[in-house]
């Protein structure tokens, strides 16, 4: 029997599994998807995905700009701090900006799912647990990590104030939040071998469960 395009992309994204994966600022989730991919597992990065929808002439810069008004994009660019500033203060301006990135994201990610050819990828979003939208992923992969790492990591790599990192910890989920949902855990408090060591291990499981023995059921991702 014949199918379209669509039907097949369709009944691949059915069958693709996904790890999802997070942890807090600075846990360790970039090294651990460089680990992954040089396996050969295709990575999806909610975070990249959210930037490259506001990049020069996509679609949603311009539904920013008529909502928030002609300063917020400047020759074409996103003013990122000034739409950080507006979500932080005031709620509505963050829902709408929500309401609007949110369902592209999910759109993007499955188009994503839908033209891999790998049985299994990896999704990495920061906000994985604290979104109804990720309820679809089939495994949770948390990095954890103690706070003291968290700051002098995110010190180290991005050169900001320790408050502001502060901040951005306080405002995430808590540890034991994170643990209480995951289905495995990489414990990154000791050294990048030992990060490299369980990355893959659960590379290994995973191949194990989703390669080697792929699932046969056409279970729904259920992404709007
Ligand atoms: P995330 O993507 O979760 O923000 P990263 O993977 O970028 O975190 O890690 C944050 C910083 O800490 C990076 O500079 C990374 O190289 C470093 N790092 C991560 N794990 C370790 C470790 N076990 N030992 C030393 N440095 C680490």
């Amino acid at each position: 029997m014949k199918t379209t395009l669509e039907e097949q992309q369709h009944q691949k994204y059915a069958t693709v599994r996904v790890l999802g994966l997070t942890g807090g600022i600075a846990s360790g989730k970039s090294t651990i998807c460089e680990i992954f991919s040089a396996q050969g597992v295709p990575i999806i990065d909610a975070d990249s995905i959210s930037r490259e929808l506001v990049t020069p002439g996509k679609p949603a810069l311009a539904s920013i700009e008529g909502y928030f008004g002609k300063n917020f994009v400047i020759n074409g660019e996103l003013q990122r701090s000034l739409l950080r500033t507006e979500i932080f203060s005031n709620e509505e301006s963050r829902l709408w900006l929500e309401a609007l990135l949110h369902p592209l994201i999910q759109q993007e990610i499955r188009v994503r799912i839908e033209s891999t050819d790998s049985p299994w990828v990896v999704l990495v979003a920061p906000l994985l647990l604290e979104s109804s939208d990720y309820n679809w992923v089939h495994k949770i992969a948390v990095v954890d990590t103690t706070e003291i790492l968290q700051l002098e990591r995110t010190q180290a790599r991005d050169k900001v104030d320790k408050s502001q990192v502060e901040t951005i910890i306080s405002k995430q989920m808590s540890r034991n939040e994170r643990l209480q949902k995951a289905d495995y855990v990489l414990h990154n408090c000791g050294t990048l071998e030992s990060l490299q060591e369980q990355t893959m291990q659960l590379y290994r499981e995973l191949e194990k469960l989703w390669h080697d023995d792929p699932p046969s059921d056409n279970h729904n991702h259920q992404v709007s």
